[in-house]
């Protein structure tokens, strides 16, 4: 069934069977876990760190950033959850689909690069590297 709402759950270990509207939290191994949104029953993970998503509680209500792309799915959806509510995203077209992948590998590559950079030896070299990262990043989201 398609969802509209998503309430969080903390766990340590993923259940062996997921419930439709909850997305499961592990906050020892960053990682999340729902049931895709659309009612296709395929299982979405996705790992909770500043270079891939990021999820936000309040009470009940979660949101998760950025959005949920399941460009690897069938299904192909993608959609936000804000404040426990799904909010869906309207169909891309598959340049459209390449062009947020590539920019969320620029993302992870700058972030990559900032944190290696901030615990090596070597860091002037690698800052030089993230400033470069930087502006090709800057350079392909235009
Ligand atoms: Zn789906």
């Amino acid at each position: 069934m398609k969802q509209s709402l998503m309430r969080p759950e903390f766990i340590e270990l993923a259940p062996p069977v997921l419930e439709d509207g909850v997305l499961y939290i592990s906050q020892k191994y960053k990682t999340s876990l729902h049931k895709c949104c659309c009612g296709c029953g395929e299982t979405v993970v996705l790992q909770l760190t500043p270079a891939h998503w990021q999820v936000e509680v309040h009470g009940s209500k979660v949101s998760l950033h950025p959005s949920v792309g399941n460009w690897g799915m069938r299904c192909q959806s993608h959609y936000w959850i804000k404040n426990s509510q799904v909010v869906w995203a309207k169909q891309m077209s598959p340049s459209q689909i390449a062009a947020v992948r590539e920019r969320d590998k620029q993302d992870q590559a700058i972030h990559i690069a900032r944190v290696n950079a901030s615990k090596s030896q070597n860091a002037g070299a690698l800052n030089t590297l993230w400033e470069l990262l930087k502006k090709l990043g800057r350079w392909l989201m235009g």
